[in-house]
């Protein structure tokens, strides 16, 4: 019989009616002849008025008491879910992540799923109940009650569906689909009809709340199908699948972080492991982090800038000044009123002059932009939080995605999964089901770096430097900007490909002429390395293997990017090969 899993948020139970009708949904979709599974969050605001009643207790709540309160609002809706259903007339039992077996790591609040049992859901299956398990939370080893993090349902439903090969997995919601950014944000967006796992876990992970990045993992890692869909209707909404809509598109959707906070490490030195003394320490403490740019200045010392989620900064100071304590530096600069906003499109990597458009468009409604980092699919910038949802709206209309595709879209059908299920089942042999994987790292020796220093701060430069980078052709892959330093100036630095070097270093010097920049260097012998595989920024380790890999080896980093899918380091081209190989000794134990 098909098996069928059914997600419902927050506020698709936030009543008794929701509540009865989701239950009605899932006995129709039993009637017609499916095994259903459904998982249920918090009703409504619920966790938010939990995270609030223990901030009245205690200001810094012990992780592990968090976890107990939290879970208990998505243990008040399953009960409730499985009345309503039993007063429908038909069978039903509710489960919490202990009693279904949904074992994860110690890690509270952002535990990671390790394992799931699935014979007690058969069995009540088969009995001709539907299952009823509560989002979000799970057990460690020692029977701690754990929970996955803010929005962690959805991690929940993938993860039951990839177990138990579900036919399908619907996750219903306060939207009919995934859209090009959020509708409540930006009212032109427009809802896609599929997406690429790709693309969903980069928007996810910047910043599109509709889905927890990491179920976008599970879907990815375990091929399930997601249909995110409207509570609301019958509708059909979003596939999110291998497949995207149009694989050719630059940009496909945006999204923003609001909440961001950056770190700058002025004056360290630069010589290999200084970082790694910094990153490590925020890793220990689980904390991610985006936007890592480094740049060298006079005198052997190094700038670092990066950005941590603005509910971690206080944690991560302490493991910045930790580290500062160590390697030593000038000074230490924070900003809390920052934020992210970034364009994602598979497309991107095949095509010039996107970022440009951004940059352009961005300085035409004077938004200073402080950091860019790119990766092969998206570019983020941060910005003022207050002009945030301004840039967002603005990047929006520049790349169109509020018009419907002109091409006709193939619709999407479901592959026979018999094969895939042996290969799923193998590959879930002996691992947890969360760790990291990777699958290639590559070695590109055919890049050069061009970096222009002392770039004024003000709205408008980069978008001019890429306007003439890109009216010359000039094919850019990796853009990283600094944040300004105490100066008031930034330097910017890109890689482009051997053969077109020479003119992109004779671009930026006209373009570094007229905008009183300080200098123009280039490195025609760079390597870029890069590690590729699933949730590389959620697994906040991976950079940080990189990192000590190469220091091991007495390698010097000259820039970063990372996105959820790929990290991308950029080395001196010497230690190219010796760097390669140092990386696939460091990440041996995860290759797939
Ligand atoms: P649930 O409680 O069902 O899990 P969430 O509030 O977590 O619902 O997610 C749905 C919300 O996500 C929408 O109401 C919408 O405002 C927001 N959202 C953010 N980005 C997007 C996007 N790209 N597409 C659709 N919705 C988005
Ligand atoms: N109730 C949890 C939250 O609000 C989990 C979820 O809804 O996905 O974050
Ligand atoms: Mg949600």
């Amino acid at each position: 019989m098909p098996l069928i899993v059914q997600k419902f948020g927050g506020s698709s139970v936030a009543t008794p009616e929701k509540i009865l009708k989701a239950a009605r949904r899932a006995i129709r979709a039993q009637q017609e002849g499916n095994q259903v599974v459904m998982v249920v969050s918090a009703m409504g605001d619920t966790t938010d008025d939990l995270l609030e009643l223990a901030a009245q207790v205690n200001e810094r709540p012990p992780a592990r008491e968090m976890d107990m309160l939290l879970s208990t609002g998505e243990q008040i809706s399953v009960a409730l879910m499985a009345m309503a259903i039993h007063s429908l007339g038909n069978k039903a039992i509710s489960l919490t992540g202990a009693q279904i077996g949904v074992k994860t790591d110690a890690s509270y609040r952002k535990a990671r799923i390790k394992s799931i049992e699935t014979s007690r859901m058969r069995k009540l299956l088969d009995e001709g109940n539907i299952v009823i398990a509560a989002g979000f939370q799970g057990i460690d080893e020692d029977f701690n009650i754990t929970t996955l993090g803010r929005g962690g349902s959805d991690t929940t439903a993938v993860a039951l569906a990839a177990v138990l090969r579900a036919d399908a997995c619907e996750i219903y919601t306060d939207v009919d689909g995934v859209y090009t950014t959020d509708p409540r944000v930006v009212p032109e967006a427009r809802r896609v009809s599929r997406i690429g796992y790709d693309e969903m876990l980069e928007l996810a992970s910047l910043g599109a709340g509709v889905m927890h990045s990491r179920s976008i993992e599970f879907g990815k890692k375990f091929d399930v199908p997601i249909h995110v869909r409207s509570s609301f209707t019958d509708q059909p909404g979003t596939m999110i699948v291998a497949e995207p809509e149009r694989p050719d598109m630059a940009v496909s959707g945006a999204a923003i972080t609001k909440d961001e906070a950056r770190i700058t490490v002025e004056g360290i030195p630069d010589v290999p492991g200084t970082s790694l003394e910094i990153f490590k320490r925020i890793a220990d403490r689980n904390i991610s982090v985006d936007m890592i740019v480094q740049n060298v200045g006079e005198s052997g010392k190094a700038d670092v800038s990066f950005t941590v989620p603005r509910n971690e900064l206080d944690a991560a100071l302490e493991a910045v000044r930790e580290g500062v304590r160590i390697v030593g530096a000038a000074g230490i600069t924070s900003d809390d009123s920052v934020a992210k906003v970034s364009v994602v499109g598979l497309g991107m990597a095949r095509q010039t002059g996107v970022a440009e458009r951004m940059f352009r468009a961005l300085a035409a409604a004077g938004i200073n932009i402080q950091m860019i980092t790119t990766s092969e699919i998206k570019i983020s910038v941060l910005v003022r939080r207050d002009e945030a949802q301004k840039a967002l709206r603005i990047v929006h209309q520049e790349f169109e995605l509020d018009k419907e595709p002109t091409t006709p879209i193939e619709p999407w059908t479901p592959k026979s999964s018999q094969s895939d299920a042996a290969d799923v089942i193998a590959r879930l042999q002996g691992i947890n089901m969360e760790d990291l994987t990777i699958d290639d790292i590559q070695l590109d020796s055919k890049q050069s770096r061009v970096t222009i220093s002392g770039v004024p701060d003000a709205p408008g430069i980069a978008a001019k430097v890429f306007e003439q980078v890109a009216a010359g052709g000039v094919f850019v892959d990796m853009i990283v900007q600094s944040h300004p330093t105490s100066s008031g100036e930034a330097t910017l630095s890109f890689t482009v490909p051997d053969e077109q070097l020479v003119k992109s270093v004779e671009v930026a010097k006209q373009v570094a002429k007229s905008l009183a920049c300080k200098e123009v260097t280039s490195s025609p012998a760079i390597a870029k390395l890069s590690v590729s595989g699933v949730g590389l920024r959620t697994h906040t380790g991976v950079a940080i293997r990189m990192f000590k890999a190469l220091s091991d080896a007495g390698i010097n980093l000259e820039m970063i990017n990372t996105s959820e899918v790929r990290v991308n380091v950029v080395v001196d081209g010497a230690a190219g090969e010796r760097g390669m190989k140092q990386l696939q000794q460091a990440f041996s134990d995860v290759m797939r």
